[in-house]
């Protein structure tokens, strides 16, 4: 097996690279950048999907004449590997995976890939049970408020190696879920956000916290002092496990509950953000966001920009005009008096504490789908206070029902959008509220997300 240069970026090919044969598995959105760029950096690429690949995806590969299947994995060509670039989705439990692990083939993540060959260019990272994605869009759009040369990358939806390939930024602003954090090695960010850590995806962590809680901190784990680390102080899990990573970077973390020498807090209704020597400070009121959840990925955006040099007046300005992101707190219309919002992001217990926390009204609450291990004991008090009557979606509501027949007087099963709407607007009365807000993934009855929150905004408008 050869090691890998550490070369820095542009387009140059690395003729080394030619003998080493990359194998990726899986042709979706960061197989394929893996890809694109292996290909342009001269390393022999195969890509093997189990599935079949997207139309999009397989022209992008034909273009660059890179070799790939599809519905199958040839085995002698992808354990033939000096070294596997596996995709977010595939897990440890796959066939596959486990020979390549007992070959000794070193297997990374298209993440770190990218970063093998992002040269000068600076990062800041964001990871989290929750809040990744408007955290991330938010310090993308301080950044890009400041002028920076900068992409948002990673899990949102673009991939970071085929920016690094075809339109290399001075600046990464990259989401960073867990999957992709368990096959980085030198993955090192400037700034590392760490937004909180909940039960989330513990099917995919042999149903142990602490092996989810490991991976969200190894963000840090090549971390150096001149880095920044920004964690949010009030989140139990991360505030408890901090001290065991021997973490070297400088720390600034975000609370709510009391005033910080260093880092950001909101103290009377305003947000109080110190950096080194200098200081800022903004009324919520004036956020365009709403939502405790979101002060707390306000706070951490801020710090994140200032870490790269963005000025008080860009953030300041961000913070103003950041609109909420589709699905997540998102408000469809009134009808009759009665609220519907739809929150379909939310795929975990805390994210749904959140969005309840949030209600001024009282709540009928769509809830429901594929329960990733969850425990709706957090969720009771919320429930107790806010919410009138549930209404499941999904296949297996049977943990809901014994979590809160107790406490909630009306619950009632669906199985499509359509009847959910319906059934949650029988309930509602005038100056209600209708949450979609499932604190489960959606995979039983709907595509993804945004599927669930499509059909729900349109069931909606059909009342
Ligand atoms: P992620 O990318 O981590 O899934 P999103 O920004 O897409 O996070 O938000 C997902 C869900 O979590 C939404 O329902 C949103 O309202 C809620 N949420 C956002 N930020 C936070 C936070 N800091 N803490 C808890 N819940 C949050």
């Amino acid at each position: 097996m050869q090691a890998f240069a550490n070369i820095p970026g542009g387009k140059v090919p690395d003729t080394h690279n030619s003998l080493k044969k990359l194998v990726i598995l899986g042709a979706g959105e960061s197989g394929v950048g893996a890809a694109l760029l292996a290909k342009q950096k001269g390393y022999d690429v195969f890509v093997s999907d189990g599935g079949s690949i997207k139309e999009v995806y397989k022209s992008a590969l034909q273009q660059s004449s890179i070799v790939f299947e599809e519905a199958r994995h040839t085995e002698s060509k992808v354990l033939a590997a000096d070294e596997v670039i596996k995709s977010p989705g595939i897990t440890e439990k796959n066939e596959l995976v486990k020979k390549i692990r007992l070959k000794g083939i070193p297997v990374i993540s298209e993440i770190e890939f990218a970063y093998r060959y992002k040269g000068n260019s600076k990062i800041i990272a964001i990871t989290g049970s929750n809040g990744k994605t408007t955290t991330t869009a938010l310090i993308y759009h301080m950044c890009q408020l400041g002028g920076k040369d900068c992409a948002m990358v990673g899990n949102i939806g673009y991939s970071f190696a085929k920016q690094v390939a075809e339109d290399p930024k001075a600046l990464y602003v990259v989401e960073i879920s867990s999957f992709q954090l368990d096959d980085i090695k030198t993955f090192r960010p400037d700034v590392a956000v760490l937004t909180n850590i909940t039960e989330d995806h513990l099917d995919r962590y042999d149903y142990n916290i602490q092996n989810y809680i490991d991976s969200k901190f190894s963000i840090a784990k090549n971390q150096q002092a001149e880095d920044v680390f920004i964690y949010c102080l009030d989140d139990e899990t991360t505030r408890k496990s901090i001290k065991k990573y021997n973490i070297k970077s400088t720390l600034y973390p975000i609370t709510m509950s009391k005033e910080l020498p260093q880092g950001a807090y909101l103290a009377n209704a305003k947000m109080h953000l110190k950096w080194k020597s200098e200081e800022m400070q903004m009324s919520i009121d004036d956020f365009k966001m709403k939502g405790k959840h979101n002060q707390y990925n306000s706070m951490a955006a801020s710090l994140a920009a200032t870490a790269v040099d963005i000025r008080k007046e860009k953030i300041r300005e961000a913070l103003q005009t950041f609109e909420t992101l589709a699905h997540r707190m998102e408000p469809v219309v009134t009808i009759k008096g009665v609220e519907f919002i739809n929150d379909s992001k939310a795929t975990n217990v805390n994210s749904t504490w959140f969005a309840l926390e949030s209600m001024e009204k009282p709540t009928i609450l769509i809830l429901g789908g594929v329960d990733k291990g969850n425990d709706y004991a957090a969720m009771k008090e919320m429930v107790t206070e806010k919410v009138k009557a549930i209404v499941c979606m999904g296949i297996d509501n049977r943990k809901i029902h014994e979590a809160f027949e107790d406490i909630v007087p009306s619950i009632v099963d669906t199985a499509t959008a359509e009847e959910a709407v319906q059934a949650a607007f029988q309930f509602a009365a005038n100056g209600d509220v209708v949450l979609l807000s499932p604190a489960c993934a959606s995979f039983d009855l709907f595509k993804n997300y945004e599927d669930r929150g499509n059909q729900f905004k349109q069931a909606v408008k059909n009342l």
